[in-house]
Protein backbone atom coordinates (compact mmCIF):
# COMPACT_ATOMS: atom_id res chain seq x y z
CA UNK A 1 0.00 0.00 0.00
CA UNK A 2 1.25 3.28 -0.88
CA UNK A 3 2.56 5.51 2.04
CA UNK A 4 2.26 9.03 2.27
CA UNK A 5 4.00 11.44 4.71
CA UNK A 6 3.05 15.04 5.81
CA UNK A 7 5.24 17.77 5.52
CA UNK A 8 6.47 19.95 8.54
CA UNK A 9 9.37 22.65 8.73
CA UNK A 10 10.40 21.77 5.13
CA UNK A 11 10.79 17.61 5.75
CA UNK A 12 9.13 14.53 5.04
CA UNK A 13 7.85 12.24 7.90
CA UNK A 14 6.20 9.35 8.54
CA UNK A 15 4.49 10.65 11.54
CA UNK A 16 4.18 8.22 14.79
CA UNK A 17 0.67 6.91 14.12
CA UNK A 18 -1.15 6.13 11.17
CA UNK A 19 -4.27 5.91 9.66
CA UNK A 20 -5.43 4.88 6.10
CA UNK A 21 -7.36 6.03 3.88
CA UNK A 22 -10.57 4.36 1.63
CA UNK A 23 -11.22 4.11 -1.81
CA UNK A 24 -14.93 5.43 -2.08
CA UNK A 25 -15.12 3.63 -5.07
CA UNK A 26 -14.46 0.45 -3.44
CA UNK A 27 -15.09 0.99 0.30
CA UNK A 28 -11.04 -0.74 0.39
CA UNK A 29 -8.26 0.43 2.06
CA UNK A 30 -5.73 1.53 -0.31
CA UNK A 31 -2.71 4.08 1.56
CA UNK A 32 -1.26 4.53 4.70
CA UNK A 33 -1.51 8.23 6.08
CA UNK A 34 0.14 9.77 9.08
CA UNK A 35 -1.77 10.91 11.58
CA UNK A 36 -0.91 13.90 13.25
CA UNK A 37 -1.73 14.36 17.22
CA UNK A 38 -0.96 17.37 19.39
CA UNK A 39 2.38 16.99 19.55
CA UNK A 40 3.06 17.06 15.32
CA UNK A 41 0.63 20.34 15.57
CA UNK A 42 2.88 21.82 17.85
CA UNK A 43 6.15 21.72 15.82
CA UNK A 44 4.76 22.66 12.96
CA UNK A 45 3.09 25.96 14.30
CA UNK A 46 6.79 26.62 16.14
CA UNK A 47 8.26 25.70 12.45
CA UNK A 48 5.73 28.60 10.80
CA UNK A 49 6.14 31.05 13.71
CA UNK A 50 10.31 30.41 13.62
CA UNK A 51 9.47 31.23 9.53
CA UNK A 52 7.30 34.03 9.96
CA UNK A 53 9.86 35.87 12.36
CA UNK A 54 13.71 34.66 11.35
CA UNK A 55 15.54 33.09 8.58
CA UNK A 56 14.82 34.14 4.35
CA UNK A 57 11.09 34.28 4.77
CA UNK A 58 10.62 37.29 6.53
CA UNK A 59 13.75 39.27 4.20
CA UNK A 60 12.03 37.72 0.72
CA UNK A 61 10.64 41.01 -1.25
CA UNK A 62 7.09 41.41 -1.91
CA UNK A 63 8.22 40.32 -5.92
CA UNK A 64 9.93 37.51 -4.36
CA UNK A 65 7.03 35.86 -3.07
CA UNK A 66 5.30 36.51 -5.98
CA UNK A 67 7.83 34.57 -7.96
CA UNK A 68 7.45 31.46 -5.41
CA UNK A 69 4.04 31.41 -6.00
CA UNK A 70 4.02 31.58 -9.92
CA UNK A 71 6.52 29.09 -9.40
CA UNK A 72 3.89 26.69 -7.58
CA UNK A 73 1.85 27.28 -9.97
CA UNK A 74 3.26 25.80 -12.99
CA UNK A 75 4.83 22.72 -10.78
CA UNK A 76 0.65 22.20 -10.58
CA UNK A 77 0.64 22.76 -14.04
CA UNK A 78 2.89 20.28 -15.01
CA UNK A 79 1.73 17.86 -12.02
CA UNK A 80 -2.02 18.06 -12.84
CA UNK A 81 -2.62 15.12 -13.83
CA UNK A 82 -1.01 13.23 -11.09
CA UNK A 83 -2.59 15.22 -7.99
CA UNK A 84 -6.17 14.70 -10.04
CA UNK A 85 -6.08 10.94 -10.31
CA UNK A 86 -4.97 11.17 -6.25
CA UNK A 87 -7.52 13.99 -5.49
CA UNK A 88 -10.02 11.18 -7.64
CA UNK A 89 -9.10 7.87 -5.85
CA UNK A 90 -8.82 9.42 -2.67
CA UNK A 91 -12.17 11.08 -2.52
CA UNK A 92 -14.59 9.62 -5.07
CA UNK A 93 -14.26 12.81 -7.36
CA UNK A 94 -14.90 12.44 -11.12
CA UNK A 95 -11.70 12.41 -12.60
CA UNK A 96 -13.49 14.54 -15.15
CA UNK A 97 -13.90 17.16 -12.96
CA UNK A 98 -10.82 16.73 -11.12
CA UNK A 99 -8.48 17.14 -14.07
CA UNK A 100 -10.72 20.40 -15.07
CA UNK A 101 -10.30 21.63 -11.86
CA UNK A 102 -6.65 21.45 -11.15
CA UNK A 103 -5.81 23.52 -13.97
CA UNK A 104 -7.80 26.37 -12.47
CA UNK A 105 -6.20 25.19 -9.61
CA UNK A 106 -3.17 26.81 -10.91
CA UNK A 107 -4.57 29.92 -12.40
CA UNK A 108 -5.87 30.52 -8.74
CA UNK A 109 -2.12 30.57 -7.42
CA UNK A 110 -1.39 32.76 -10.21
CA UNK A 111 -3.98 35.38 -9.47
CA UNK A 112 -2.14 35.56 -5.81
CA UNK A 113 0.97 35.83 -7.46
CA UNK A 114 0.11 38.61 -9.30
CA UNK A 115 -1.15 40.33 -6.17
CA UNK A 116 1.64 39.79 -3.96
CA UNK A 117 3.66 43.07 -4.64
CA UNK A 118 0.12 44.77 -4.69
CA UNK A 119 -0.58 44.83 -1.04
CA UNK A 120 0.03 48.37 -0.11
CA UNK A 121 0.25 50.57 2.55
CA UNK A 122 -1.24 54.40 3.05
CA UNK A 123 -0.12 57.58 3.61
CA UNK A 124 -2.28 59.61 6.04
CA UNK A 125 -2.44 63.70 4.96
CA UNK A 126 -2.50 64.12 8.82
CA UNK A 127 -4.14 66.68 10.46
CA UNK A 128 -1.12 68.10 12.06
CA UNK A 129 1.30 69.85 10.52
CA UNK A 130 4.39 68.56 12.47
CA UNK A 131 3.79 64.57 12.15
CA UNK A 132 4.04 62.43 9.08
CA UNK A 133 1.78 59.34 9.64
CA UNK A 134 1.47 56.32 7.40
CA UNK A 135 0.33 52.62 7.93
CA UNK A 136 1.90 49.67 7.21
CA UNK A 137 0.62 46.70 5.70
CA UNK A 138 2.04 43.95 7.44
CA UNK A 139 1.31 39.61 7.26
CA UNK A 140 -0.89 38.43 9.98
CA UNK A 141 0.58 36.28 11.41
CA UNK A 142 0.75 32.27 11.44
CA UNK A 143 -2.26 30.77 9.62
CA UNK A 144 -3.94 28.04 10.47
CA UNK A 145 -5.96 26.50 7.67
CA UNK A 146 -8.46 23.60 7.96
CA UNK A 147 -10.15 22.22 5.01
CA UNK A 148 -12.82 19.33 4.29
CA UNK A 149 -13.03 16.58 2.21
CA UNK A 150 -14.33 18.16 -1.23
CA UNK A 151 -12.18 20.12 -3.75
CA UNK A 152 -8.96 20.24 -1.06
CA UNK A 153 -6.65 21.21 -3.89
CA UNK A 154 -9.13 23.88 -4.68
CA UNK A 155 -10.03 24.88 -0.87
CA UNK A 156 -6.25 24.91 0.22
CA UNK A 157 -5.35 27.43 -2.90
CA UNK A 158 -7.43 29.90 -1.65
CA UNK A 159 -5.80 29.80 1.47
CA UNK A 160 -2.38 29.30 0.74
CA UNK A 161 -2.10 31.53 -2.20
CA UNK A 162 -3.09 34.74 -0.23
CA UNK A 163 -1.43 34.02 3.04
CA UNK A 164 1.83 33.74 1.19
CA UNK A 165 0.84 36.33 -0.92
CA UNK A 166 0.73 38.04 2.34
CA UNK A 167 4.07 37.05 3.60
CA UNK A 168 2.26 35.11 6.50
CA UNK A 169 3.29 31.23 7.01
CA UNK A 170 0.35 28.78 7.08
CA UNK A 171 -0.44 25.29 8.81
CA UNK A 172 -2.84 23.27 6.86
CA UNK A 173 -4.60 20.97 7.95
CA UNK A 174 -5.87 18.38 5.49
CA UNK A 175 -9.37 16.68 5.43
CA UNK A 176 -9.26 13.14 7.48
CA UNK A 177 -10.94 11.73 4.57
CA UNK A 178 -9.18 11.83 1.16
CA UNK A 179 -6.01 14.31 1.74
CA UNK A 180 -3.49 12.41 -0.46
CA UNK A 181 -3.28 15.31 -2.73
CA UNK A 182 -2.68 17.71 -0.26
CA UNK A 183 0.16 15.60 1.01
CA UNK A 184 1.45 15.60 -3.12
CA UNK A 185 0.93 18.95 -3.13
CA UNK A 186 3.49 19.60 -0.07
CA UNK A 187 6.29 18.16 -2.51
CA UNK A 188 5.52 20.72 -5.36
CA UNK A 189 5.83 23.55 -2.78
CA UNK A 190 9.35 22.12 -1.36
CA UNK A 191 10.55 21.79 -5.33
CA UNK A 192 9.24 25.38 -5.69
CA UNK A 193 11.32 27.02 -3.26
CA UNK A 194 9.60 28.52 -0.37
CA UNK A 195 11.75 28.46 2.64
CA UNK A 196 11.35 25.58 5.46
CA UNK A 197 8.30 26.18 8.12
CA UNK A 198 6.78 28.38 5.33
CA UNK A 199 3.99 25.92 4.96
CA UNK A 200 3.82 22.98 6.97
CA UNK A 201 0.83 20.04 5.57
CA UNK A 202 -0.15 17.66 8.00
CA UNK A 203 -3.26 15.70 8.26
CA UNK A 204 -5.24 13.99 11.11
CA UNK A 205 -8.70 14.07 13.07
CA UNK A 206 -10.77 16.90 13.44
CA UNK A 207 -11.12 16.87 17.60
CA UNK A 208 -7.62 16.16 17.86
CA UNK A 209 -5.28 17.13 15.28
CA UNK A 210 -7.38 19.92 14.20
CA UNK A 211 -8.51 21.06 17.66
CA UNK A 212 -5.32 21.40 18.33
CA UNK A 213 -4.52 23.69 16.10
CA UNK A 214 -7.49 25.81 16.53
CA UNK A 215 -5.90 26.67 19.68
CA UNK A 216 -2.54 26.79 19.54
CA UNK A 217 -1.54 30.27 21.08
CA UNK A 218 0.72 31.06 18.10
CA UNK A 219 -2.36 31.09 15.49
CA UNK A 220 -3.13 34.08 14.70
CA UNK A 221 -6.00 33.61 11.92
CA UNK A 222 -7.50 30.44 11.35
CA UNK A 223 -8.93 30.10 7.51
CA UNK A 224 -11.75 27.30 7.90
CA UNK A 225 -13.68 25.73 5.34
CA UNK A 226 -16.13 23.17 6.08
CA UNK A 227 -20.02 22.74 8.14
CA UNK A 228 -21.22 24.52 10.99
CA UNK A 229 -20.76 22.21 14.08
CA UNK A 230 -16.81 22.18 13.52
CA UNK A 231 -17.17 25.69 12.84
CA UNK A 232 -18.53 26.27 16.35
CA UNK A 233 -15.67 24.42 18.05
CA UNK A 234 -13.22 26.34 15.73
CA UNK A 235 -14.49 29.86 16.69
CA UNK A 236 -14.51 28.54 20.75
CA UNK A 237 -11.36 27.73 20.06
CA UNK A 238 -10.06 30.82 18.41
CA UNK A 239 -11.61 32.81 20.97
CA UNK A 240 -9.11 31.58 23.60
CA UNK A 241 -6.27 33.32 21.85
CA UNK A 242 -8.21 35.75 20.25
CA UNK A 243 -7.27 34.90 16.80
CA UNK A 244 -9.29 36.34 13.90
CA UNK A 245 -11.32 33.64 11.88
CA UNK A 246 -12.84 33.06 8.08
CA UNK A 247 -15.49 30.80 7.80
CA UNK A 248 -16.90 29.08 4.61
CA UNK A 249 -19.21 27.14 5.72
CA UNK A 250 -22.30 24.50 3.72
CA UNK A 251 -25.51 26.20 2.69
CA UNK A 252 -28.72 25.13 1.52
CA UNK A 253 -28.75 26.87 -1.78
CA UNK A 254 -32.16 27.35 -4.03
CA UNK A 255 -32.15 27.57 -7.77
CA UNK A 256 -35.37 29.65 -8.32
CA UNK A 257 -36.98 29.08 -11.93
CA UNK A 258 -39.40 30.86 -13.39
CA UNK A 259 -41.90 29.88 -16.31
CA UNK A 260 -40.17 32.59 -19.00
CA UNK A 261 -37.05 30.95 -18.21
CA UNK A 262 -35.03 28.48 -21.20
CA UNK A 263 -36.06 25.86 -19.82
CA UNK A 264 -33.95 23.32 -21.02
CA UNK A 265 -30.84 25.51 -19.82
CA UNK A 266 -32.11 25.88 -16.12
CA UNK A 267 -32.58 22.19 -16.28
CA UNK A 268 -28.59 21.68 -16.88
CA UNK A 269 -27.84 24.01 -14.47
CA UNK A 270 -30.12 22.36 -11.98
CA UNK A 271 -28.07 19.60 -13.22
CA UNK A 272 -24.81 21.17 -12.10
CA UNK A 273 -26.10 22.16 -9.02
CA UNK A 274 -27.36 19.08 -7.51
CA UNK A 275 -25.79 15.81 -9.07
CA UNK A 276 -22.10 17.31 -10.33
CA UNK A 277 -19.81 15.92 -7.59
CA UNK A 278 -22.24 13.73 -6.46
CA UNK A 279 -24.33 16.64 -5.03
CA UNK A 280 -20.91 17.24 -2.99
CA UNK A 281 -21.03 20.70 -2.88
CA UNK A 282 -21.22 23.54 -0.60
CA UNK A 283 -22.97 25.56 -3.55
CA UNK A 284 -25.24 22.64 -4.20
CA UNK A 285 -28.37 24.20 -5.83
CA UNK A 286 -30.12 21.37 -3.30
CA UNK A 287 -33.35 23.19 -3.31
CA UNK A 288 -35.78 23.40 -6.91
CA UNK A 289 -37.68 26.49 -6.38
CA UNK A 290 -39.95 26.24 -9.64
CA UNK A 291 -42.66 28.55 -10.90
CA UNK A 292 -46.45 26.09 -10.60
CA UNK A 293 -47.58 26.73 -13.70
CA UNK A 294 -44.34 24.87 -15.10
CA UNK A 295 -43.49 22.46 -11.93
CA UNK A 296 -44.60 19.26 -13.45
CA UNK A 297 -42.58 19.93 -17.25
CA UNK A 298 -39.72 20.76 -15.45
CA UNK A 299 -39.34 18.40 -12.87
CA UNK A 300 -40.25 16.06 -15.76
CA UNK A 301 -37.17 17.25 -17.84
CA UNK A 302 -34.79 17.09 -15.01
CA UNK A 303 -36.06 13.08 -14.10
CA UNK A 304 -34.90 12.76 -17.71
CA UNK A 305 -31.83 14.24 -17.22
CA UNK A 306 -31.26 12.35 -13.79
CA UNK A 307 -32.12 8.50 -15.60
CA UNK A 308 -29.37 9.83 -18.30
CA UNK A 309 -26.71 10.48 -15.88
CA UNK A 310 -23.72 8.14 -16.01
CA UNK A 311 -22.60 6.36 -12.75
CA UNK A 312 -19.76 4.80 -12.70
CA UNK A 313 -16.25 4.39 -11.07
CA UNK A 314 -14.69 7.42 -10.69
CA UNK A 315 -11.74 7.28 -12.45
CA UNK A 316 -13.66 6.40 -15.81
CA UNK A 317 -13.85 9.91 -17.82
CA UNK A 318 -17.17 8.92 -19.29
CA UNK A 319 -18.60 8.65 -15.90
CA UNK A 320 -20.61 12.02 -14.47
CA UNK A 321 -21.90 10.84 -11.18
CA UNK A 322 -19.20 8.60 -8.90
CA UNK A 323 -19.43 7.48 -4.64
CA UNK A 324 -20.08 10.05 -2.13
CA UNK A 325 -16.34 10.10 -0.26
CA UNK A 326 -17.89 8.34 2.89
CA UNK A 327 -20.01 5.76 3.70
CA UNK A 328 -20.78 7.77 6.94
CA UNK A 329 -22.07 10.61 4.76
CA UNK A 330 -24.05 7.92 2.41
CA UNK A 331 -25.90 6.84 5.76
CA UNK A 332 -26.47 10.49 6.53
CA UNK A 333 -28.42 10.79 2.86
CA UNK A 334 -30.21 7.12 3.16
CA UNK A 335 -31.65 8.71 6.71
CA UNK A 336 -32.72 12.04 5.75
CA UNK A 337 -34.05 10.56 2.22
CA UNK A 338 -36.20 8.27 3.55
CA UNK A 339 -37.35 10.79 6.84
CA UNK A 340 -38.79 13.02 4.05
CA UNK A 341 -40.62 9.96 2.27
CA UNK A 342 -41.53 9.02 5.58
CA UNK A 343 -42.82 13.31 6.65
CA UNK A 344 -45.08 13.08 3.10
CA UNK A 345 -42.36 14.08 0.43
CA UNK A 346 -42.76 12.68 -2.93
CA UNK A 347 -39.70 10.59 -4.36
CA UNK A 348 -39.60 11.22 -7.79
CA UNK A 349 -36.53 9.78 -9.25
CA UNK A 350 -34.13 8.03 -7.14
CA UNK A 351 -33.91 7.56 -3.49
CA UNK A 352 -31.70 4.64 -2.28
CA UNK A 353 -27.97 3.88 -2.27
CA UNK A 354 -26.83 1.63 -5.23
CA UNK A 355 -26.01 -2.04 -4.66
CA UNK A 356 -22.90 -1.82 -5.51
CA UNK A 357 -19.20 -1.69 -3.89
CA UNK A 358 -18.34 1.58 -2.74
CA UNK A 359 -20.41 4.45 -1.68
CA UNK A 360 -22.56 5.28 -4.59
CA UNK A 361 -26.34 6.64 -4.17
CA UNK A 362 -28.84 7.28 -6.60
CA UNK A 363 -29.32 11.10 -8.10
CA UNK A 364 -32.97 11.68 -6.37
CA UNK A 365 -35.40 14.17 -6.39
CA UNK A 366 -38.23 14.77 -3.94
CA UNK A 367 -41.46 16.73 -4.16
CA UNK A 368 -41.82 18.80 -0.87
CA UNK A 369 -44.33 21.18 -2.20
CA UNK A 370 -46.65 19.62 0.25
CA UNK A 371 -44.60 19.05 3.27
CA UNK A 372 -42.46 21.05 5.15
CA UNK A 373 -39.47 17.67 4.40
CA UNK A 374 -36.07 17.50 6.24
CA UNK A 375 -34.38 17.03 3.00
CA UNK A 376 -35.39 20.84 2.95
CA UNK A 377 -33.75 21.78 6.46
CA UNK A 378 -30.75 19.93 6.75
CA UNK A 379 -27.45 20.54 4.50
CA UNK A 380 -27.00 16.76 3.00
CA UNK A 381 -24.00 17.12 0.46
CA UNK A 382 -25.23 14.73 -1.53
CA UNK A 383 -27.36 14.49 -5.30
CA UNK A 384 -30.71 15.22 -3.48
CA UNK A 385 -33.27 17.65 -4.85
CA UNK A 386 -35.67 19.16 -3.11
CA UNK A 387 -38.83 20.50 -5.36
CA UNK A 388 -40.87 23.41 -4.44
CA UNK A 389 -43.40 25.21 -6.07
CA UNK A 390 -44.62 28.76 -6.10
CA UNK A 391 -47.40 31.04 -7.69
CA UNK A 392 -45.78 34.57 -7.58
CA UNK A 393 -42.16 36.68 -7.42
CA UNK A 394 -42.71 37.31 -3.39
CA UNK A 395 -43.37 33.75 -2.57
CA UNK A 396 -40.11 32.49 -4.73
CA UNK A 397 -38.29 34.87 -2.50
CA UNK A 398 -40.00 34.18 0.60
CA UNK A 399 -39.96 30.13 0.03
CA UNK A 400 -35.47 31.00 -1.29
CA UNK A 401 -35.01 32.64 1.95
CA UNK A 402 -36.65 30.50 4.64
CA UNK A 403 -33.14 29.36 5.40
CA UNK A 404 -30.10 30.11 8.08
CA UNK A 405 -27.85 29.40 5.71
CA UNK A 406 -26.89 32.16 3.20
CA UNK A 407 -24.20 31.20 0.50
CA UNK A 408 -25.53 30.79 -3.14
CA UNK A 409 -28.67 31.12 -4.94
CA UNK A 410 -29.31 30.81 -8.72
CA UNK A 411 -32.02 32.79 -10.56
CA UNK A 412 -33.50 31.71 -14.26
CA UNK A 413 -35.58 34.77 -15.77
CA UNK A 414 -35.57 35.97 -19.15
CA UNK A 415 -36.66 39.28 -17.28
CA UNK A 416 -34.29 41.43 -17.28
CA UNK A 417 -36.28 44.03 -13.99
CA UNK A 418 -37.29 40.80 -12.04
CA UNK A 419 -33.79 39.39 -11.94
CA UNK A 420 -32.08 42.91 -10.73
CA UNK A 421 -34.89 42.57 -7.97
CA UNK A 422 -33.92 39.20 -6.77
CA UNK A 423 -30.03 39.94 -6.82
CA UNK A 424 -31.23 42.60 -3.86
CA UNK A 425 -33.82 40.19 -2.22
CA UNK A 426 -31.99 36.97 -1.82
CA UNK A 427 -29.84 36.93 1.17
CA UNK A 428 -26.64 35.09 -0.23
CA UNK A 429 -22.94 35.58 -1.12
CA UNK A 430 -23.18 34.50 -4.59
CA UNK A 431 -26.16 35.33 -6.95
CA UNK A 432 -26.29 33.59 -10.28
CA UNK A 433 -28.24 35.03 -12.96
CA UNK A 434 -29.38 32.38 -15.97
CA UNK A 435 -25.61 30.47 -14.86
CA UNK A 436 -24.87 28.20 -11.93
CA UNK A 437 -21.25 26.71 -10.26
CA UNK A 438 -19.27 29.18 -11.93
CA UNK A 439 -16.19 30.73 -9.45
CA UNK A 440 -13.23 33.08 -10.17
CA UNK A 441 -9.95 34.15 -8.38
CA UNK A 442 -11.11 37.52 -8.97
CA UNK A 443 -14.51 37.27 -7.74
CA UNK A 444 -14.79 37.11 -3.72
CA UNK A 445 -16.73 34.07 -2.36
CA UNK A 446 -18.66 33.28 1.01
CA UNK A 447 -21.64 33.39 3.05
CA UNK A 448 -24.31 34.85 5.07
CA UNK A 449 -25.72 34.30 8.08
CA UNK A 450 -24.80 30.42 9.36
CA UNK A 451 -22.95 29.87 5.38
CA UNK A 452 -20.30 31.85 7.26
CA UNK A 453 -18.50 35.02 6.77
CA UNK A 454 -15.28 35.89 5.58
CA UNK A 455 -14.39 35.76 1.91
CA UNK A 456 -11.82 34.27 -0.34
CA UNK A 457 -11.50 35.62 -3.92
CA UNK A 458 -10.59 39.07 -5.21
CA UNK A 459 -7.95 41.72 -3.27
CA UNK A 460 -9.92 42.17 -0.01
CA UNK A 461 -9.08 38.17 0.41
CA UNK A 462 -5.57 38.85 0.41
CA UNK A 463 -5.73 41.70 2.38
CA UNK A 464 -7.74 39.72 5.59
CA UNK A 465 -4.33 38.18 5.76
CA UNK A 466 -2.51 41.11 6.53
CA UNK A 467 -2.71 43.39 9.55
CA UNK A 468 -1.86 47.61 9.72
CA UNK A 469 0.28 49.55 11.72
CA UNK A 470 -0.19 52.99 12.01
CA UNK A 471 3.19 54.74 12.08
CA UNK A 472 4.06 58.59 13.36
CA UNK A 473 6.63 60.69 12.82
CA UNK A 474 7.32 64.04 14.83
CA UNK A 475 9.08 66.42 12.29
CA UNK A 476 9.56 69.23 14.37
CA UNK A 477 13.14 69.78 16.53
CA UNK A 478 12.72 70.39 20.55
CA UNK A 479 11.46 69.05 23.22
CA UNK A 480 8.49 67.13 23.76
CA UNK A 481 5.28 69.76 24.20
CA UNK A 482 2.92 69.39 26.72
CA UNK A 483 3.16 65.93 28.36
CA UNK A 484 0.07 66.02 30.10
CA UNK A 485 -2.35 66.77 26.47
CA UNK A 486 -2.88 64.28 24.02
CA UNK A 487 -1.64 65.50 20.92
P1 LIG B 1 -16.43 19.05 8.71
O1 LIG B 1 -16.86 20.35 9.22
O2 LIG B 1 -16.82 17.82 9.42
O3 LIG B 1 -14.83 18.99 8.60
C1 LIG B 1 -14.11 20.01 7.97
C2 LIG B 1 -12.71 20.04 8.52
O4 LIG B 1 -12.78 20.43 9.88
C3 LIG B 1 -12.01 18.68 8.51
O5 LIG B 1 -10.65 18.85 8.18
C4 LIG B 1 -12.17 18.22 9.95
O6 LIG B 1 -11.15 17.32 10.35
C5 LIG B 1 -12.06 19.53 10.69
N1 LIG B 1 -12.64 19.51 12.03
C6 LIG B 1 -13.67 18.79 12.47
N2 LIG B 1 -13.86 19.04 13.80
C7 LIG B 1 -12.94 19.95 14.17
C8 LIG B 1 -12.62 20.60 15.39
N3 LIG B 1 -13.29 20.34 16.53
N4 LIG B 1 -11.62 21.49 15.41
C9 LIG B 1 -10.93 21.77 14.29
N5 LIG B 1 -11.16 21.15 13.10
C10 LIG B 1 -12.16 20.26 13.04
O7 LIG B 1 -16.90 19.04 7.21
P2 LIG B 1 -16.81 17.88 6.12
O8 LIG B 1 -17.88 16.88 6.41
O9 LIG B 1 -15.40 17.42 5.96
O10 LIG B 1 -17.17 18.74 4.81
C11 LIG B 1 -18.46 19.08 4.49
C12 LIG B 1 -18.82 20.48 4.95
O11 LIG B 1 -17.92 21.46 4.39
C13 LIG B 1 -20.18 20.86 4.45
O12 LIG B 1 -20.92 21.51 5.44
C14 LIG B 1 -19.86 21.80 3.30
O13 LIG B 1 -20.89 22.64 2.91
C15 LIG B 1 -18.68 22.52 3.80
N6 LIG B 1 -17.96 23.17 2.69
C16 LIG B 1 -18.02 24.54 2.57
C17 LIG B 1 -17.39 25.18 1.50
C18 LIG B 1 -17.42 26.68 1.34
O14 LIG B 1 -16.54 27.23 0.70
N7 LIG B 1 -18.40 27.38 1.87
C19 LIG B 1 -16.69 24.43 0.57
C20 LIG B 1 -16.66 23.06 0.72
C21 LIG B 1 -17.29 22.44 1.80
Amino acid sequence: MPRFQQYIDGQFEDGDFTFLSIDPATGAPWAVLPEARESDVDRAVQAAHRALKQGAWPKTTATARGKLLYRLADLVSENASKLAQLETQDTGKIIRETTAQIQYVAEFYRYYAGLADKIEGMYLPIDKADMETWVRREPIGVVAAVVPWNSQLFLSAVKIGPALAAGCTIVLKASEDGPTPLLELARLIHEAGFPAGCVNIITGYGETCGAALTRHPKVAHIAFTGGPAAARKVVQNASENFASTSLELGGKSPLIVFADADLESAANAQVAGIFAATGQSCVAASRLVVEASVKDRFVEILAAKAKAIRIGAPSDFGTEVGPLCTERQRRHISSVVEASAASGADVIYGGKALDRPGYFFEPTILDCSKVRAPSLETELFGPVLSVVGFETEDEAVAIANDTAFGLSAGVFTQNLTRAHRLTRALDAGTVWLNTYRAVSPLAPFGGHGMSGHGREGGMASVLAFTKTKTVWLRTSDGSFPDPFIMR
